[in-house]
């Protein structure tokens, strides 16, 4: 490549589009671009209609100004629109398109689509110096012109309902789908209950089980067919049975998730038809089908792809200005939880890979390239599925209970119903232990049996009950000693947040004075808060980040007729998590966490830029302010100063969303991961009880991986005077919030 050729011109403007199948998020994932170049002096360009616009040009190709993207973050599909190209696959267009670009001074694309408009974007690159010289030996263009632009900067991420790319542990549009998937099976659940039916669902998934598999662990479905793992040969046989075994153990009712592309070992297609009548002849009992069809890509986007777009769209941005060497493209991703890019080919040769392993009916392989949280997910549904009571034939037969502690979180239950059924079928008894630690002193326990649990994994609540109660006294110490050894107890699950962290740290740091405390206890983190140490996330938040989503879309829609700055009061005691994660999915033009505090001066400049804002002609403002972030900068102080500073330009009002962020039925990923960190810890109980140990442990997601920390760790793992861990690591995401606000 000769030097001139290779001499980059500054970023000043940037193509943005969506392709393929629509997605919820890609809105965000817009807006994070526009407003991210914005930040950076650039301009940005929509192309609406995907590629077919790229190729038509005029109109299709439009500046677009950020305040265009307001209000368009929880909306669903693509505003921009998205269309499939023929044009595009063809080098003729791909002239257009280069063509339709350069004239507008663009040089850089962000390409938000599957795999296929990815490949796509990657061969225009490819071809970009070519197309150039074409164009400029035709006389469509000038040398200068062309001389500008010596390549294409592309990035790009992957907008697919699926989850079907490497690359990315999370593809935009999945989650948002799996919320219409349980709401789905959960009503169906209900109805089929109420009439002692079975269901085959259809769910979408052509070449990946990913909807199907995560419905069906978090709706408690009696089986699912995948497409990465066809049943054994016997199914049909196994299926019935399975089914019959359940109804006899006083199961009311059967779904079955059958993922659209499902099939047996011969690679013959599974079909929701096939599967009603080999049931209903099986069964000799009515058997429906529901084919979920298109709204499963429907509704608004969940907080978790409101987040991710938003971060994908701004390290596009990001990514695009540091090109100055024609580098590879990128692909931007989720990785253990950490926004990362890699090779955009790697990833689509790899995505590409997984198919051809399920043609050439290579299934372990297929499944092998899913990556780990998809196996673990595959092994838990199969083991939750399979698990049935046993009669207890050893002599080891341990007693193991479950405790909460601290506020009620969203995935209480389905932790619960996890440690029952597994703990069953370890060949256990299992007890819960009712209202918390509080119970546990007073000897509240109760057996549980199989059924108990049923229905479990989508209510909302705590159904054995907690409290904020921590043994501290010697004597409440002495007294829970007491009947952990008059029950027998021999291994402790505890689940719950702050209160039953400190509970469980409590019991085990007199595990000398007391043999009857000296047991495996082992804690699952759970609490809307997200403020417990050795784990990056605890189960509950995403349910309770889903209930601000939606309570602060509508305060936003109450403002119609006025112009209005909402101060909206999010939960958290002394952890920013909720405030910033929520306030990053609404769109919140401030963010006020307790990590940072609040000052005088930061308020005073605040209201200063909102006015300015207001007199731009902005209609409502949003400000997310974690309970905890101030004590005197409160909620009404803050709500009262913008009314007053806000004069005739707007007024203020103040939502507490309060209680209603700690209820709800738990979202998809809640009840997912509460089974699967249930599953988790029941076999390190296990683990050590067989073995005759006696650690104590509390597990947690670090970096991705799902580890455990060992208990006596805890003093040094939180803060001494306020609650909440001493690493953060969602804090990062400050800059971008910064980056977005208005
Ligand atoms: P997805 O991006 O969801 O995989 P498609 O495979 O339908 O969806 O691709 C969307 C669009 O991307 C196509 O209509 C076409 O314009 C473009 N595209 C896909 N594959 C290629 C390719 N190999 N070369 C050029 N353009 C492509």
């Amino acid at each position: 490549m000769s030097d001139v050729a290779s001499q980059p011109s500054r970023l000043s403007s940037i193509a943005v589009l969506t392709s393929g199948g629509d997605a919820a998020g890609m809105n965000a994932a817009v807006r994070a671009v526009s407003r991210s170049a914005a930040r950076r002096g650039i301009d940005v360009y929509a192309v609406h209609e995907g590629y077919h616009g790229l190729v038509t040009g005029g109109d299709l190709i439009r500046r677009m100004d950020p305040a265009e993207t307001d209000g368009i973050l929880h909306r669903g599909g693509t505003v921009i629109g998205t269309a499939r190209s023929r044009e595009f696959r063809t080098r003729e267009g791909r002239l257009a398109a280069a063509r339709n670009m350069v004239e507008r001074g663009i040089d850089a694309l962000v390409v938000i689509g599957g795999d296929g408009s990815l490949a796509g974007a990657n061969q225009f690159r490819q071809e970009w110096s070519g197309l150039l010289a074409e164009l400029v030996d035709t006389g469509a263009i000038s040398a200068e012109i062309a001389k500008a632009h010596p390549f294409l900067r592309l990035t790009g991420f992957v907008g697919s309902i699926d989850n079907d790319m490497s690359g990315t542990d999370m593809t935009i549009g999945a989650d948002t789908a799996l919320h219409r998937i349980v709401e789905a099976l959960d009503a169906l659940h209900s109805t089929a209950a109420s009439h002692q039916r079975t269901f085959v669902v259809e769910v979408m998934g052509r070449n990946c089980g990913y909807l199907a598999l995560m419905s069906a662990l978090a709706t408690a479905a009696s089986w699912v067919f995948i497409p990465e793992q066809p049943p054994a040969e016997d199914w049909p046989a196994q299926i019935c049975r399975h089914i019959k075994a359940d109804r006899e153990i006083g199961r009311r009712h059967s779904v079955v998730v059958v993922a659209e592309g499902a099939r047996d070992r011969d690679g013959n297609r599974i079909t929701s038809e096939h599967v009603r009548a080999l049931l209903e002849e099986g069964l000799g009992e009515d058997v429906r089908i529901t084919v979920l069809g298109h709204v499963q890509r429907g509704g608004a986007p969940s907080a978790f792809d409101r987040y991710l777009a938003t971060h994908f769209g701004y390290l596009a941005v990001e990514r695009l200005i540091a090109d100055e060497a024609n580098r590879p493209p990128e692909l931007i991703g989720l990785q253990n939880n950490r926004v990362v890019t890699s090779p955009l080919m790697d990833c689509v040769a790899h995505t590409q890979q997984v198919a051809e392993r399920m043609n050439s009916r290579d299934y372990d392989g297929a499944l092998r390239l899913r990556g780990r949280h998809f196996r673990e997910s595959y092994r838990i549904t199969q083991t939750m599925q399979q698990a049935a009571p046993r009669p207890v034939t050893s002599d080891r037969h341990f007693r193991i209970a479950v405790v909460h502690g601290g506020g009620p979180a969203p995935g209480m239950n389905a932790a619960v119903r996890a440690a029952v059924r597994l703990g069953l079928n370890h060949g256990y008894t299992v007890l819960a232990i009712k209202n918390g630690f509080k119970g546990l002193r007073n000897g509240d326990i109760q057996e549980m049996d199989w059924i108990d649990v049923s229905g479990w994994v989508s209510e909302g609540g705590a159904e054995i009950g907690t409290n904020r109660y921590v043994p501290e006294h010697p004597a409440a110490i002495a007294e829970t000693a007491e009947q952990i050894a008059a029950h027998h107890i021999d291994g402790l699950l505890v689940v719950g947040g702050w209160a039953a962290y400190r509970a469980a740290h409590e019991l085990h740091r007199h595990r000398r004075q007391y043999p009857a405390l000296d047991i495996p206890i082992v804690c699952v983190p759970l609490t809307v808060n997200n403020d417990l140490p050795a784990t990056e996330l605890s189960i509950g938040a995403d349910t309770a980040l889903n209930s601000i989503v939606v309570d602060v879309d509508k305060i936003r829609q109450s403002a119609v007729a006025t112009r209005r700055v909402f101060v909206v009061e999010v939960m958290g005691h002394d952890c920013g998590y909720l405030a910033l994660m929520g306030g990053l999915a609404t769109g919140a033009d401030r963010i006020y966490l307790p990590e940072e505090g609040i000052t005088l001066d930061g308020l005073a400049a605040d209201v200063k830029a909102l006015a300015e804002r207001f007199r731009a002609g902005k209609r409502v403002g949003v400000i997310v302010r974690s309970e905890g972030s101030d004590r005197v900068y409160t909620t009404g102080v803050i709500t009262s100063l913008f009314q007053k500073e806000g004069g005739q330009l707007f007024d203020a009002r103040q939502a507490i969303l309060g209680h209603v962020q700690e209820g709800g039925n738990p979202s998809p990923f809640d009840r997912v991961q509460a089974t699967i960190l249930t599953a988790r810890c029941i076999e390190f109980l296990s683990e050590q009880l067989e073995s005759g140990g006696r650690a104590s442990a509390m597990i947690g997601f670090q970096g991705g991986e799902l580890r455990f920390t060992d208990l006596t760790r805890y003093p040094e793992l939180v803060e001494s005077d306020v609650q909440r861990p001493v690493e953060q690591h969602w804090i990062n995401g400050r800059e971008l919030a910064v980056v977005m606000r208005d």
